[in-house]
């Protein structure tokens, strides 16, 4: 069954339409991701899902709810957590202050087993978790933006750009965990600009461009095609 369903949203800002009628279907346990370059709407797409941004047109499902004008807040509480791009932590928080607001929409008592599980998956919080998070690494900030999110306990986790600004040896290592996450059946959506990585990780993808849907594939199909090779992926 399909967790998260899409039926040709729309989003402008003020006179530029940044989605132009974007269809796609997400089922529960799937990875999938949005490929695109620069400003072909992903990261509008992202904050559309979240409620952050009001729609003029079309609908947004989540286990079978429209939540096309639900609030973020409410959200949340549904089972959708995101993570946004250029990662955005609470910089003069500490790392375990940063991870405890994630949950704020859980009951306070079930949090610390949730932040205890974080730091299991990534142990160089767990190290840093009395520092103050504006002076991580990007590659710590963006591990640190993912646990925050998944502290809500999401059932769909949302990735805008886990790779963005990061050294190919840190990119490897979030997606190594970004693999971890999704084989205990966190659902996840991720778009990204780096569409190899994003591929790899992903079952299906769908490519977007200047604000609509123009390719769908699953992912191995993708990473073959000779189109995605020359738009998207360059050489191996
Ligand atoms: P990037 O990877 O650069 O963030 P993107 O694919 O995420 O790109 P969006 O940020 O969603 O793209 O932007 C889609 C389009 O909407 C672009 O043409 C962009 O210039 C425009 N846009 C984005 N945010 C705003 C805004 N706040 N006001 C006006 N136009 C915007």
């Amino acid at each position: 069954m399909s967790l998260l369903t899409i039926n040709d949203l729309r989003v402008a800002y003020g006179q530029i339409e940044a989605l132009k009628g974007v269809s796609l279907t997400v089922a529960a346990g799937e990875v999938v991701a949005i490929l695109g370059a620069n400003g072909a709407g992903k990261t509008t797409l992202m904050r559309a899902i979240s409620g952050l941004l009001p729609k003029t047109g079309g609908t947004i499902g989540f286990e079978g709810t429209d939540i096309t004008r639900t609030n973020a807040d409410r959200i949340v509480r549904l089972g959708i957590a995101q993570s946004p791009e250029g990662r955005r932590v609470f910089g003069t928080l500490t790392v375990a202050e940063n991870l405890k607001l994630g949950g704020f929409t859980r009951p306070a008592g079930e949090i610390p087993a949730s932040v205890e599980a974080i730091y299991a998956m990534f142990p160089r919080l767990a190290e840093r978790r009395a520092q103050f998070a504006g002076t991580l690494s990007g590659g710590e900030q963006q591990m640190l933006a993912i646990g925050r999110a998944l502290v809500a306990k999401p059932k769909l986790l949302l990735l805008d750009e886990p790779s963005l600004g990061l050294a190919p040896i840190i990119i490897q290592s979030i997606f190594r965990s970004l693999r971890s996450i999704a084989d205990t059946g966190v659902t996840i959506l991720i778009v990204e600009q780096n569409a190899r990585a994003a591929l790899k990780l992903a079952d299906r993808g769908y490519v977007l461009e200047v604000g609509r849907i123009i390719h769908q594939d699953n992912a191995s199909n993708l990473l073959a095609s000779g189109q995605m090779q020359e738009a998207y992926l360059g050489r191996a």
